[in-house]
C-alpha cells in the first residue's frame, strides 16, 4: 500500500467535489485550494533522560486559511510522513468549513513512537517541538491540538513552553487547544470527538430506520475516539460485539462490558486478554456480521480488497480517511451508509473552537453548555448534509465535501482577489 494514502484519499475526495463546483466557482479559484499553502519540515534534537541526543523529524502543514487560522492536531507516530500531514491538513480545511468554524486547515507530525518514550522524554520532545515550531504557532496562524500519539498533558506543555519563552504566566490568547482544564482547557474536549461520533451515528440510525438499542456494533481502535464512542454507544444500549487496537482484537457475541474493557485497557495497555471474550483477527473483525462499524483507528482500513466482505449497514468514520475512494464506491454499490470523517469526527474541532473562544474572551463554560452546543451543531450539520445528499442524490461524503468546499470558495471570494 502506498505510504501516500491519506493524501491520495484527500485528493480524490477533493477532485470529486471540485467537479461539482467548477461551473459555479471556476477552475482558477478552486485550484487555489488543491495544494497546501505552506509545508514545513524541520528537525529537533533534544537530549533525553539517558543523556543521549536524539534527532526527530517534524512537519507542519497549513493547507488553507481562507476561513481563519489553520487548525489541526499533532500526530506523533513512527510512520507519519509529510504527505500524510498534508492530506490530514486538507481534511481539516474541509472539516472546519463544513462545521462553519472560523478556522482553516492545518496539521503537524512528529516522527516518533511514543510507546518508546518514558513520560519525561515525551515531555522533552514535545517542548523541543514547540520551540522549533514556535514561530508557526499563533492564535492567528496555526493552533495545534491532540491527534494520534499526543494528548491533553502534551498540550499543557505546549502552552507552558510558549508562555515560558515569552516570559509571561499565560499566553496572550489561545495557542493550542485540548489543554488540561486547569490551564484554560474546556471541560468535555477529551470526549468531544467520540461523543460527536455517537451523536451522528444515532442520527444516521434514525434516518435508516435502525433501532439503536440492541444494534450490534464493531469498534476498531480503542484510544481517545474509539473508547469514548464505544462507551457512548454502550450506554445507549448498543451491543459492542468486538473491539480492537494495534496489538489485538477481541469479540464476544453476547456483547462486551465496555466500562470493564476501559478499566482493563487502562490497566493492561490494550484490549487483548479481556474476560469474557475470545481473541480474533483485527482485519477479519471488520467483516463480522453487524449493524454498525465504527472505524476509530487509522487511515485506509477498508480497501478495494476488503470492501466486498463488509457486512455492516452503517459505517461511522471516527478516524480520518479510514476508507479508500475505491472501497467507497464498492460500499456505495452495496448500499452501505457512511458517515464521512469530516462530519463524523468533527466534534473535537468544534469543541476546540469553544476552547479558543473561551480563552480569547477569558470566559469559562460548563461541561453541560459544551455538550449542549456540540449536540446542536452536530445535529444541524448532519441534517444539512443529509438533506443535500437527498436533494442531489449524492452519498453523504460527496454532500459533505460539496458544502465544505463551497464555504471555502465563498470565503475566498469574500476576501477579494488581492494577492
Ligand atoms: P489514539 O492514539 O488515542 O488511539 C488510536 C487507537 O487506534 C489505539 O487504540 C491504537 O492501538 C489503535 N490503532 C491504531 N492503528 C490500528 C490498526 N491498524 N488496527 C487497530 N487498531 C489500531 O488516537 P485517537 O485520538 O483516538 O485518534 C484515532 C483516529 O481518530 C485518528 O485517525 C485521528 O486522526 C482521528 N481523530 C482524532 C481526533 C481527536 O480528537 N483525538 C479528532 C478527529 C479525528
Amino acid at each position: 500500500m502506498s505510504r501516500d494514502t491519506i493524501l491520495d484519499n484527500a485528493q480524490a475526495n477533493y477532485l470529486r467535489a471540485k467537479e461539482m463546483l467548477c461551473s459555479e466557482f471556476g477552475e482558477g479559484l478552486l485550484s487555489k485550494i488543491q495544494e497546501p499553502k505552506e509545508r514545513i519540515e524541520f528537525r529537533i534534537g533534544p537530549q533525553l533522560r539517558d543523556g543521549k541526543i536524539r534527532v526527530f523529524k517534524a512537519y507542519i502543514v497549513r493547507h488553507n486559511d481562507a476561513m481563519g487560522p489553520s487548525k489541526g492536531g499533532i500526530r506523533m507516530t513512527p510512520g507519519v510522513t509529510l504527505a500524510d500531514v498534508t492530506g490530514l491538513a486538507m481534511e481539516m480545511t474541509w472539516k472546519c468549513a463544513l462545521m462553519g468554524l472560523p478556522f482553516g486547515g492545518g496539521k503537524s507530525g512528529i516522527v516518533a513512537d511514543h510507546h518508546d518514550l518514558c513520560e519525561h522524554d515525551k515531555e522533552t520532545l514535545i517542548r523541543s517541538f514547540t520551540r522549533g515550531a514556535h514561530r508557526h504557532i499563533d492564535p492567528q496562524i496555526y493552533i495545534p491540538a491532540p491527534d494520534m500519539g499526543t494528548n491533553e498533558a502534551d498540550m499543557g506543555y505546549i502552552k507552558d513552553t510558549i508562555a515560558y519563552s515569552e516570559g509571561v504566566s499565560s499566553t496572550h490568547g489561545c495557542y493550542v487547544t485540548g489543554k488540561p482544564v486547569i490551564l484554560g482547557g474546556i471541560p468535555g474536549r477529551r470526549e468531544a470527538t467520540g461523543s460527536g461520533v455517537v451523536m451522528t451515528t444515532v442520527k444516521a440510525m434514525e434516518k435508516l430506520g435502525m433501532n439503536v438499542e440492541g444494534a450490534r456494533a464493531v469498534v476498531q481502535g480503542f484510544g481517545n475516539v474509539g473508547s469514548v464512542a464505544a462507551k457512548g454507544l454502550y450506554d445507549l444500549g448498543v451491543k459492542i460485539i468486538a473491539v480492537s487496537d494495534l496489538n489485538g482484537a477481541v469479540r464476544n457475541d453476547a456483547g462486551l462490558d465496555i466500562p470493564a474493557m476501559i478499566a482493563h485497557e487502562a490497566a493492561s495497555g490494550g484490549v487483548s486478554n479481556f474476560a469474557p471474550s475470545e481473541a480474533c483477527d483485527g482485519k477479519e473483525m471488520l467483516e463480522l456480521p453487524c449493524d454498525l462499524l465504527v472505524l476509530a483507528a487509522a487511515e485506509s482500513q477498508i480497501t478495494e480488497e476488503s470492501a466486498p466482505r463488509i457486512s455492516a449497514k452503517l459505517i461511522a468514520e471516527g478516524a480520518n480517511s479510514p476508507i479508500t475512494p475505491a472501497a467507497d464506491e464498492i460500499l456505495a454499490a452495496k448500499g452501505v451508509e457512511i458517515i464521512p470523517d469530516i462530519l463524523c469526527n468533527a466534534g473535537g474541532v468544534f469543541v476546540s473552537y469553544l476552547e479558543y473562544t473561551q480563552e480569547t474572551q477569558n470566559e469559562q463554560m460548563t461541561e453541560q453548555q459544551v455538550h449542549q452546543r456540540l449536540a446542536e451543531r452536530m445535529s444541524r450539520r448532519f441534517a444539512e448534509v443529509s438533506t443535500l445528499a437527498k436533494e442531489k442524490n449524492l452519498h453523504m461524503r460527496d454532500a459533505a465535501m460539496y458544502l465544505a468546499l463551497r464555504n471555502v470558495c465563498n470565503a475566498l471570494i469574500a476576501r477579494g482577489t488581492l494577492p
